[in-house]
């Protein structure tokens, strides 16, 4: 990052790692997004690594500015560093504010994920389920639909006044995508293979599936992420520009790091 100030509303994506293999081997960084939005810091989905990529660089994200916290679902390159995330936000307790926000099955269950002494040093706890929606500051964030994953996973609907940021979550394919994603004016898919692929634990999206939720859903910007090490080793810049010139969409592969200009709808140049 260099000092030139950040768009007013924006996206940066921390890692854009998949699954197991790309995270185990940092071929990506893992850890989420920061979304800045109608006045409003949010942070989700923190794998691995956020709390070391909040600090990197010239340009440093400080989580006690964070309103907010959400997990679309408990698997550890997701949720790795949620606590630690939170304990940053309140800066270890002195500043007790914000929302954590995660599945009830990472919140509660055999193993939560949320660590209970954490619990009381922020300001609410919201347990998502299907068709939830709160409001954290300027922003209303929705989980419209439970996606089809070996955990209870929610993908994440961000609005504020005339912006739509839908996350599409790790998740096998299924039309009911389609209409839950409707409207998103920057649509990011959790794309992690070529071909699809349904193996044991593999419910995720291929560059095959994604083609009718770009062109039924008509973002003004699609941007992929969450590779696997198939994608990875094949190029996701060229397949992401081969997909958007079939398409006749603007598709672009994110890079670890990556900012995106909600308002120009671009990825920031700085
Ligand atoms: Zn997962």
């Amino acid at each position: 990052m260099n000092n030139k100030k950040l768009p007013e509303n924006f996206i940066k994506i921390f890692g854009t790692a998949g699954a197991r293999m790309a995270q185990s081997k940092q071929v990506r960084a893992s850890g989420g997004a920061w979304l800045s939005l109608a006045d409003t810091n949010l942070l989700f989905d923190p794998g691995p690594g956020t709390l070391v990529h909040c600090w990197a660089g010239d340009k440093p994200f400080n989580p006690a500015e964070l309103d907010a916290i959400v997990l679309s679902h408990r698997h550890l390159d997701h949720s790795n560093d949620f606590n630690v995330m939170v304990e940053s936000m309140v800066e270890g307790g002195f500043n007790p504010h914000g929302v954590a926000a995660a599945p009830a099955d990472a919140m509660e269950g055999d193993e939560p994920i949320f660590f209970r002494y954490l619990r009381p040093t922020v300001d609410r706890v919201e347990t998502l389920k299907e068709g939830y929606s709160f409001r954290v500051g300027g922003l209303t964030v929705t989980t419209p639909i439970r996606h089809k994953h070996p955990v209870e996973t929610y993908g994440l609907v961000f609005q504020a006044e005339g912006i739509n940021v839908s996350v599409v979550t790790d998740t096998r394919y299924f039309s009911g995508l389609i209409d839950a994603y409707r409207g998103a004016d920057l649509l990011i898919l959790n794309v992690t293979f070529i071909k699809p692929f349904h193996g044991s634990r593999a419910y995720h999206l291929s560059m095959e599936e994604i083609k009718p939720l770009i062109t039924e859903i008509r973002p003004r910007m699609t941007l992929l992420t969450h590779f696997g090490t198939s994608i990875l080793s094949s190029d996701p810049d060229k397949l992401a520009n081969n997909l958007g010139e079939e398409l006749a969409a603007k598709v672009v592969a994110a890079s670890d790091g990556i900012v995106v200009d909600l308002d120009a709808m671009d990825i920031w140049k700085g």
